[in-house]
């Protein structure tokens, strides 16, 4: 499945629930950071694509096929949905056609015109590659969304490497998830940046102790922004780009 859509409906109303504003200034100094983790869904992809496939797209299909109603299928499949958050099966798509008795390969090609490239992406990619740094794409999502979503953006080359955590057999979401990373790829946790557009990943993530902890405040092209209460926020990535001839930037 996409990564974090269905947790996105539930997780938008918590952090729209306060309204008390904590500050999370950070100074990234380049010089300082060997290797650049991101998240695909919501973090460089429009996760519009991924929760209108789940809240719509599937209970659409699922209505049809089960001769209900739209409002029941929402009812009956967020449940379903709810009830493997922060697992492997969450992402799964093979467990989710068995599970729904949909081809969801098949349905996700139905709506694939709206996966889509963030902006400033591209310009961030190109600004790690000339300064050496390491970029992996880690993800929750199963290889059959990759191949998809790598597919119709052509975004894989940038990257010196894609980890699934369906190869990691954790997913993000797990406190030793990024510990059982280290065996895929090296890195230094105090040298490290991780975006991520899920809260609850960046947290596993402080807790094993990677350093520069952003939260990508736009992950869908139809949400309004909100600052995390808990890490620093930037809307998009040229953010992190420091004007030419500096190393530094520092994100209010
Ligand atoms: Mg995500």
């Amino acid at each position: 499945m996409g990564t974090d859509r269905r947790s996105g409906f539930l997780r938008d109303s918590w952090i729209g629930a306060t309204t008390l504003k904590k500050k999370h200034n950070m100074t990234i100094d380049w010089n300082d950071i060997d290797t650049v983790l991101l998240d695909m869904d919501g973090t460089i992809l429009d996760r519009h694509f991924d929760d209108h496939f789940w809240l719509e797209h599937v209970p659409k299909r699922w209505s049809e096929r089960n001769h209900s109603t739209l409002e029941y299928a929402k009812t009956h499949l967020y449940g379903l949905f709810h009830s493997q958050e922060n697992t492997l099966n969450w992402t799964d798509l093979d467990y989710w056609s068995d599970r729904l008795k949909l081809d969801i390969p098949v349905l996700k090609q139905e709506v694939e015109h709206l996966i889509a490239v963030h902006p400033h992406v591209i310009e961030f990619l190109l600004f790690l590659k000339q300064n050496g740094t390491a970029i992996w794409l880690v993800t929750n999502a199963h290889s059959k969304t990759l191949e998809l979503k790598m597919r119709t953006t052509r975004i894989g080359p940038y990257f010196d490497g894609i980890i699934s955590a369906h190869q990691v057999g954790l997913p993000k979401e797990d406190l030793r998830f990024w510990g059982k990373l280290q065996n895929f790829i090296s890195y230094e946790p105090a040298r490290t940046l991780l975006g991520e557009d899920s809260e609850a990943n960046l947290e596993t993530a402080r807790h094993f102790g990677i350093r520069y902890l952003i939260y990508i405040s736009c992950y869908s092209s139809r949400v309004t922004p909100r600052r995390s209460e808990h890490f620093t926020t930037i809307d998009y990535f040229n953010t992190l780009i420091p004007i030419k001839g500096n190393r530094c930037v520092t994100i209010p």
